[in-house]
Formats: C-alpha cells, structure tokens, sequence
C-alpha cells in the first residue's frame, strides 16, 4: 500500500500535472514514519461524505498520516454544523495533537478551537478557511482565486472573447455564502469576465450578478436545479439561447445540468451551453465524456493531503511548516500562513492525461 501510494505520488508529480508550487518536491515519502509520530492522535474533520472529493480527501489523509505511524480519528458530519462541533470536541478529548479541519460553516467553530488551543493543540485548516479565530495554525488548499480565473479563461477561450466574437448568453453560479473559497472563486471568475459583460459581449440575460444573488446555500445540487428551473422559465423560455452557465463546482454543475436536461437541453437544436465545474468528481467525468458539462477544475486531493501531512509533521516537531502565501488569506482575526496547491483544469480532450495516467482514477472507474 506504502509501494503504491508513493509511486502513484511519483507519477503524478513527475508529469508535473499536478503540484503545490516551487516547494513542491519538498513533499516526503508518506512511507516513512516520523520521529516521534508513533501512535500521536491526529483529529481529521471532514464535512460530508455525500460529494466524492471529501471521501477522497479523508481517504488519503488517513492512509497517509497511517503510513507515517500516526493514529487517526477521521470523522464526517453530514454537512451539519453541530455535529461538526461535538466532532471536534470529542477529538480534543480522545487527546488529539493536532487537528486537521475542513470546516462545514467557518466562522462556527471558534468556541471548540478555544478549547483545543487551551489543550495544546494545533489546528490546520483544510481547504476551507478558519474564520474569526486566532486559534489556526496553517491552512494548505488550492489557489482558490486560480480556480476561478481558470473557469473564467476556459469561458473566454472556447467562446472566442478575446477575438471580439459576441454577444453570448451567460448566467452565473456562486457557491455556499459560509464557505470562504466561495467569494474567491467567484472573484476569480469574473476578474477574467467582468470586462466582457461590461463591453457587453456576454450578457447576464437575468441580470443576476451579485454573489449574495447567485449563491448557493450548503453547495446543494437541488438549490442549483431550482434556481436553473427559474432562470431557465423566466429568461430562456421563449426560445433564447443561453450560452454559458459559469458553475463553481461539480455538485452544482450536477444540479445544472439536471435542470437543462428536464427542459430539453442536449440535442442539436438545444445544445447544452459551456459549464463548468471543480472537483472531477466521477459522475462530472462522466458528464464531460457525455458532452453535458464541458470542463472540471482537477485538485488533486492526493496532493493536498501530502502536504498537510508534512505540515503535521513540522508542527509535531516544533518546527515553522513550509508554506507558500503568507497575505492572502486573512480570517478576520489574522493572516493565516497558507500553502496553495495549484489547480489545473480537466475536460473531455485531456481528462485521459490528467486523470487516468496520473493514476487518480482507472478507466474503468468512469464507465
Ligand atoms: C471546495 C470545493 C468543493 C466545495 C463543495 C469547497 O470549499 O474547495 O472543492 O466543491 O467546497 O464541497
């Protein structure tokens, strides 16, 4: 197991599709244990186990973290708040030296924090900010404002914006309000269209442009299918064609497309409009080999979890964690030294390479 996981490591890092920046061979044979690391209590809070990625998060955080000799305390809280909170708590309890936490509501857990800082305890935060807290160590995640610049340059090239082309039909898609990469994504995106639908070559049919318009409660695959139904009833009825749904992530793209489809979308005198996504969940890779969704961002959660291993290792030791940003993420409370992972993006001409050679998937996997 220790074998595959590091080459697949390996592999993946020596096509260079994926990567954690100037550092990122930095990154340690999860196969070795650590000084010290034997039998130390690590607290690793997960949100949910309904969207694939937190699965595979949690997946490798724990064979990883395993491989360097340390015991784990994995937990999900089925995107509930409270149940998240008494997570924790019991992790801090049980004796955890360090927790590492993708928080369901960031700024709802300052109060358990206390406690764990009051215990000794470190606290990474996962992916997702720690906000309004001073209690958080080191935060590793994506470059969550690539990803949407990403989204949006995938918009502007398949579309041709940079060749003048236009006008085309767009509506916009924010993710959940309490989830801090959710304004960063969406930040991301229109920092690319924003000056298009200012000279007005894509145009907001709905005239929905405001983050707190488009948002999304709880990353819900359902909310996004509703609101779609009305936009779709109120804007696209009479036969207006709609060229691109800019979606964050794959839960919603799901939601989307789902929408489309029950008002016929997906033919050639409706075809489905350019949408994106994030994760490359399988059932989005699907989607993309069928022609429905046309691009996912890849973060590799392999990746991600490598380095926040390392980032236990260096706290455990007493030693200052690599990291790679040290301005952009400010919780409320303070800046809060980050390692940013970089995004690359998937869809139907390159996911062989990015995803299938890489080893995250197998062929098989996506049928
Ligand atoms: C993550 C995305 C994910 C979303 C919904 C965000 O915080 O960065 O990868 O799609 O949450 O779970």
């Amino acid at each position: 197991m220790k074998k595959i996981i590091a080459s697949v490591l390996t592999v993946a890092l020596t096509l260079g599709l994926i990567g954690c920046g100037s550092t990122q061979t930095n990154t340690s044979n999860p196969g070795t244990a650590t000084s010290g690391s034997k039998d130390k209590l690590i607290g690793v809070a997960m949100p949910t186990q309904s969207l694939q990625r937190w699965n595979q998060d949690g997946a490798n955080m724990k064979s990883q973290l395993e491989a360097k000799g340390y015991k784990v305390d994995l937990q999900y809280a089925n995107n509930d708040v409270n149940t998240q909170t008494q997570q924790i708590e019991n992790m801090v309890t049980k004796g955890s030296k360090v927790l590492v936490i993708a928080s369901i509501d960031g700024s709802a857990i300052s109060d358990v924090l206390k406690k764990a800082a009051d215990n000794g305890v470190k606290v990474i935060a996962y992916d997702r900010l720690i906000m309004n807290s001073k209690n958080v160590d080191y935060y590793a995640t994506f470059d969550n404002f690539k990803v949407g610049v990403t989204q949006g340059k995938y918009i502007e090239d398949k579309l041709g914006l940079k060749d003048g082309k236009g006008p085309f039909n767009i509506e916009l898609f924010g993710g959940s309000p309490d989830d801090n990469n959710a304004t960063f994504f969406f930040n991301g995106a229109m920092s690319i269209l924003q000056p298009y639908i200012d000279n007005g070559k894509l145009v907001v049919t709905s005239g929905q442009k405001d983050f707190t318009k488009i948002a999304i409660q709880g990353w819900e695959s359902a909310k996004a299918q509703s609101r779609m139904d009305n936009l779709i009833t109120a804007n696209y009825a009479s036969g207006k064609k709609l060229d691109v749904v800019l979606s964050p992530n794959d839960s919603l793209a799901i939601g989307i497309i789902a929408s489309l489809k029950n008002a016929g979308y997906g033919n050639a005198d409706k075809p489905y409009p350019i949408i994106t996504g994030q994760d490359c969940d399988k059932p989005n890779v699907l989607a993309m080999i069928n022609g429905q969704q046309s691009m996912s961002i890849f973060k590799d959660t392999r990746t991600l979890a490598a380095k926040v291993v390392e980032m236990v290792d260096a706290v455990l030791q007493g030693k200052e964690a690599t990291v790679n940003d040290s301005k952009t993420y400010n919780n409320g409370t303070k800046v809060v030294p980050s390692f940013l992972c970089d995004p690359v993006y998937a869809d139907k001409n390159n996911y062989k390479q990015i995803l299938i050679d890489s080893g995250y998937y197998k062929e098989s996997d996506l049928k």
